[in-house]
């Protein structure tokens, strides 16, 4: 079993690779819900979402979250009705946010709930949120305390942040199966998603961060920052904000406590010298997810990564 920790849009294509080279009974993704917010009455969870969508076969290519050729009509209306529209929910996507919502009242867990959709889905993998219990990731800007879509989608992450607060994260359990994923995986894979506002709120659940530290299975990250800059998003700002290099060294150092292996990008080959020397294996390639073959080359690149690992450990054994 390859479990995969992850975010949204980054960690969801990434998904979609592994998915289309080992298919979805071999994997286990641990989502991030730090970015679960309540939008229209509903119970929205845009990580998890994506994760679903990438494996149903559903996710947009050409916005890489939502619905594929997804219609916008109730929104269009909820605008005619003087509801804020700044999120924008496809009509296919807010029927997910609807039995997602009515299962939650029905006293289901989200873990429940998740695994509910997605079996309707076809989704075989096992899609595990981090938490049962809310965790909400604050940002802490010049203009106030935002919640993470707030900053992310309404203010387009425009705001200078002084600080990333993770609400109720200290309280929070691993949801069922999220420890025993880790410590019976054949190997760990970390998302290419920002390390402070996807990754992140999984690590600070507590038990999730020492299970890492503590499974026998080798650890592989996949870096969303190419030189000094992400992919996409916001993470070279809130990584420069927490106090890491905002390179792949940063990277590396977010997980430097249980990562066995970080993939970067050959533009990076200099930068990777540099991380060998501190005693990190590196990898270089290339890193970019655009297209379908991108997703498809880079997840078998994470996959030789697993058996050379699996291979050290039966010569070491
Ligand atoms: P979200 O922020 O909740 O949507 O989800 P993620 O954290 O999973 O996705 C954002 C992260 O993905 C950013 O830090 C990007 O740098 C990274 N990312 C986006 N596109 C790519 C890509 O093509 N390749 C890699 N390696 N990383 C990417």
């Amino acid at each position: 079993m390859i479990v995969v920790l992850t975010g949204g849009t980054g960690g969801a294509k990434l998904v979609d690779g592994l998915y289309r080279v080992v298919g979805d009974e071999a994997l286990t993704c641990i989502v991030n819900t730090g970015d679960d917010f309540r939008w229209w009455g509903l119970h929205v969870s845009p990580d998890i979402d994506s994760v679903v969508y990438a494996l149903a076969g559903m996710l947009s290519p050409e916005r890489g979250w939502g619905v594929r050729d997804d219609t916008f009509f109730a929104l269009e209306t909820m605008r005619k009705l003087g509801e804020p529209d700044w999120f924008q929910v496809g009509d296919r996507d807010l029927a997910i946010h609807l039995v997602r919502t009515k299962l939650l009242k029905e006293g289901r867990t989200l873990s429940a709930a998740t695994a509910t959709i997605a079996e309707k889905l076809g989704v075989e993998a096992r899609i595990l949120p981090m938490s049962d219990s809310a965790v909400e990731t604050r940002v802490e800007t010049e203009a106030g305390e935002l919640n993470f879509q707030e900053y992310f989608v309404k203010r387009r992450h425009r705001d200078p942040v002084t600080g990333v607060r993770l609400e109720g994260a200290a309280e929070a359990r691993p949801a069922p199966g999220v420890v025993e994923a880790i410590r019976s995986a054949q190997a760990i894979v970390l998302a290419p998603s920002n390390p402070i506002t996807s990754i992140g709120p999984i690590l600070a659940v507590p038990g999730i961060r020492a299970a890492l530290r503590e499974t026998a299975a080798g650890v592989i990250a996949v870096s969303p920052m190419v030189g000094d800059r992400a992919f996409s998003g916001p993470a070279a700002d809130l990584m420069a904000m927490q106090g890491l290099p905002v390179s792949i060294a940063g990277v590396a150092k977010a997980y430097e406590d249980f990562l066995d292996v970080l993939i970067v990008d050959s533009c990076d080959a200099d930068a990777a010298r540099g991380l060998e020397r501190q005693g990190i294996e590196v990898h270089c390639e290339n890193i970019l997810l655009r297209t379908n073959e991108d997703k498809i080359r880079l997840a078998r690149v994470v996959l030789a990564q697993i058996s050379r690992l699996d291979g050290e450990e039966a010569k070491a054994s």
